[in-house]
């Protein structure tokens, strides 16, 4: 009974959080960061902020997460963070002589006011960035927006090295939002499958889902090249999965280099896989692989083999808007009532879409967008749900609740895996399910008579 001062009574609040449905935007800048090869993410703040931002990625990505820091103390928050900013980058690129540094604010700097741009142009002047290296900055103030917009800011930085030449590469971009290493893995493989040349940045796999090598690299193999990121304003087009982690820099890409965009929702479940696949098979000139289709087949088969177990379960759901997005269309896709939905993030746009994909369920949904873990416990005491789907906070509601739960989402503290298995395209909504069926089942189960407790599905 962790949480046991949860009432059911549901109040009016407007100025209170408890148990926030999000985290800093600072730790999302960071984690996009990590997509680049070769970049030393820099958190321009005080040392705690950057070991937050660090020990949650790494408690996710059990990985170590190399960053560093403005390391503000009494003079730099009273009088601003330039000169420790100044110093940062020469101790950096003497250092540990990444190819790029990608710095982003904090709540302090932000406050403050200090100018990263006018700060890398003096470092420029002064011959403190050597040749052939490179800064981004992101404006990522916490006390406004959250890891979402934080990984969104960063990642349209990112398009802000792109270069045109006036000569096409014969590439697509795809901007795949702010899904697991192996996510970005399986969106590469899935291109290439279909015969599109992609850029895909940021692109995290081979960083936080490498191999143990018994060798020790500051900076892995993986990761978006900065040549690529240079290359991504002659491309044909970009893909950006997800209005909320991908559209702005695919808008970005659009509105200065003329890269035509279109904005897809993330590829969880059928239908917005399928709408993945046909806009990749368009822009190749092809029809869809046998291989493709084969897995498209295979995913059907398992939706129609479980059907039976998941009819109308209701599902609680809480995470970000791009993922809850997709996994609610998947849910009603395959008969079940996800009926309580809450994202950290804002947006007014991510509840009336989440009310549209909806609409036709047998049961009304609750649905807020800049909501917390509290009011998600309060709507299940009053409507209970079959299940649970988010991140690793929704453990103690389960327990309290004592309702079945699949971790899915971030932050993922206290299990492993997360960044090896896909959850995306067709072979991810395999998984999926699996883990859907799988705590529904141990469920059944475990509440069975003696009678009923079946060894054969
Ligand atoms: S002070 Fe702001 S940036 Fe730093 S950890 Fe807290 S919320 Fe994040």
């Amino acid at each position: 009974m962790l949480l046991r001062h949860t009432p059911k009574e549901i109040t009016e609040r407007s100025a209170l959080t408890i148990n926030p449905a999000k985290t800093c935007q600072p730790i999302g800048a960071m984690y996009a960061s990590l997509g680049i090869h070769g970049c030393l993410p820099h958190s321009h703040g005080s040392q705690g902020c950057c070991a937050y931002h660090r020990s949650t990625l790494t408690r996710h990505y059990k990985e170590p997460i190399s960053a560093a820091t403005s390391s503000f103390t009494e003079g730099a928050s009273v009088f601003g963070g330039s000169a420790n900013m100044m110093q940062a980058i020469t101790n950096i690129f003497t250092v540990y002589d990444p190819e790029i540094i990608a710095v982003h604010t904090t709540c302090l700097s932000e406050t403050i006011g200090d100018d990263l741009k006018q700060i890398k142009k003096k470092a420029q002047k002064e011959g403190k960035i050597p040749e052939g290296k490179d800064m981004i900055s992101a404006s990522t103030p916490s006390y406004v927006g959250s890891h979402v917009t934080g990984f969104s800011n960063m990642v349209t930085s990112m398009a802000g090295l792109a270069e045109s030449t006036g000569k096409k590469n014969g590439k697509v971009n795809i901007i795949p939002g702010w899904v697991e290493p192996c996510d970005m893995e399986e969106i590469k493989r899935v291109s290439k499958l279909i015969g599109v040349k992609s850029i895909v940045f940021p692109d995290t796999s081979g960083v936080l889902n490498g191999p143990l090598s018994g060798e020790y690299k500051m900076f892995p193999e993986g990761g978006t090249t900065v040549a690529e990121l240079k290359s991504s304003g002659d491309s044909t087009g970009t893909l950006a999965l997800g209005e909320w982690c991908s559209a702005d820099a695919a808008r970005f890409l659009d509105k200065t280099h003329k890269v035509p965009c279109k904005v897809l929702d993330m590829p969880f479940g059928l239908k917005a896989t399928d709408r993945f696949i046909d806009a990749l098979r368009t822009i190749a000139g092809v029809t869809v692989p046998d291989e493709l289709a084969n897995e498209r087949g295979q995913l059907v088969d398992l939706i129609s083999d479980m059907h039976q177990y998941l009819y109308h379960k209701k599902v609680a759901l809480v995470g970000d808007p791009d993922q809850l997005i997709s996994m609610t269309e998947f849910l009603v896709s395959i008969d079940m009532c996800p009926v309580h939905i809450v994202t950290g993030t804002m947006g007014k746009k991510f509840e009336k879409r989440i009310r549209e994909i909806t609409k036709d369920m047998p049961f009304e949904v609750n649905v807020k967008a800049k909501g917390d873990m509290f009011l998600l416990h309060q709507w299940i005491k009053n409507e209970p749900v079959d299940l649970i789907i988010g991140n690793t906070y929704c453990k103690y509601i389960a327990r309290d609740e004592d309702i079945p739960y699949v971790r899915w989402g971030f932050p993922i503290l206290d299990r492993q895996g997360h960044q090896y298995f896909p959850t995306v395209c067709y072979k991810g909504g395999l998984r999926l399910l699996e883990k859907i069926l799988g705590v529904i089942m141990d469920r059944q189960d475990r509440d069975a008579t003696e009678q009923k407790f079946e060894l054969v599905l």
